[in-house]
């Protein structure tokens, strides 16, 4: 079934478990995430991202998402994530997308705050989630994360939760998108002050790559939301070397098996297993 961002992250924060958004770019990875999705009864949040629609354009993939979602026997939300511009997330929206997320970090923060409520208006007259950014989760590749100038504040988040309204939020605690170079170094006592001063569930990017542990811990600490694209691009290559001698369907279904075992091997990490 299709639902929001509220109806699966509020009862995750509850119950300190995280619903994992896993990004997809063609129907493969779509299938393998809604079938571990019904295989591991837990819920789910399925999208696509602003930087990811040169290698799946949304207009194609859309339909499809939005198609799975409501087929599904699991609750699934589907959510354009770091959409960059407001016309994007209105098509998005336009689409039937469930969710959204505005990611308007790049910019100063006073320019952030007012276009994500801007935004945030927009989506709620149409019963459509928001998240929002605050601080800046950069990129691995150029080390984005080894610096703790762009991490988000406990202050900041109250003020941008506050006035933005949104349902969602991304932190900064050190993560950064992409494969790391270096193992990157967790503020766990910043996402615990942050956790205490506001109530809106936090959201963790970055996360391939880190280990199991950090996992438990940023979960134990308050995050609700985590979200996977780089973990699941590995394992469809791993996917093809195997198959390397196969027939061209055949390495389509190890791809495909290999993709739903990554998904569910998170949805494990992340205890939101059987929650469905
Ligand atoms: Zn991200």
């Amino acid at each position: 079934m299709l639902v929001n961002l509220n109806d699966v992250l509020r009862d995750a924060q509850k119950k300190h478990y995280a619903v994992g958004l896993f990004n997809t770019t063609d129907t493969d990875m779509l299938e393998a995430a809604i079938a571990a999705a019904e295989e591991a009864r837990s819920p789910i949040i399925i999208g696509t991202a602003e930087v990811l629609l040169p290698f799946g354009e949304l207009k194609l993939i859309a339909p499809s998402i939005i198609a799975a979602a409501k087929r599904a026997s699991v609750p699934v939300v589907v959510h354009y994530d770091h959409g960059l511009t407001e016309e994007r997330c209105m098509e998005a929206i336009e689409l039937g997308f469930s969710s959204i997320m505005f990611d308007g970090s790049l910019g100063a923060p006073s320019e952030n705050l007012e276009r994500t409520a801007k935004m945030v208006k927009y989506a709620h007259s149409r019963h459509i989630s928001v998240e929002g950014e605050i601080g800046h989760v950069g990129e691995a590749s150029t080390g984005d994360n080894e610096t703790n100038d762009m991490y988000t504040t406990p202050g900041e988040a109250i003020d941008f939760v506050r006035t933005t309204g949104v349902d969602a939020l991304a932190i900064a605690i050190g993560t950064a998108h992409g494969a790391y170079k270096t193992k990157p170094k967790l503020d766990i006592e910043r996402l615990a002050e942050i956790r205490a001063a506001i109530d809106t569930p936090l959201v963790l990017h970055g996360g391939s790559g880190l280990s199991d542990d950090d996992f438990r811990n940023v979960i134990r600490y308050g995050i609700a939301k985590v979200n996977i694209f780089t973990d699941l691009c590995l394992a469809g290559v791993a996917a093809m070397r195997d198959g390397i001698e196969e027939a061209y369907l055949d390495i389509r279904n190890r791809k495909v098996e290999y993709i739903k075992r990554a998904v569910m091997r998170k949805m494990e990490l992340f205890g939101s297993v059987g929650r469905a």
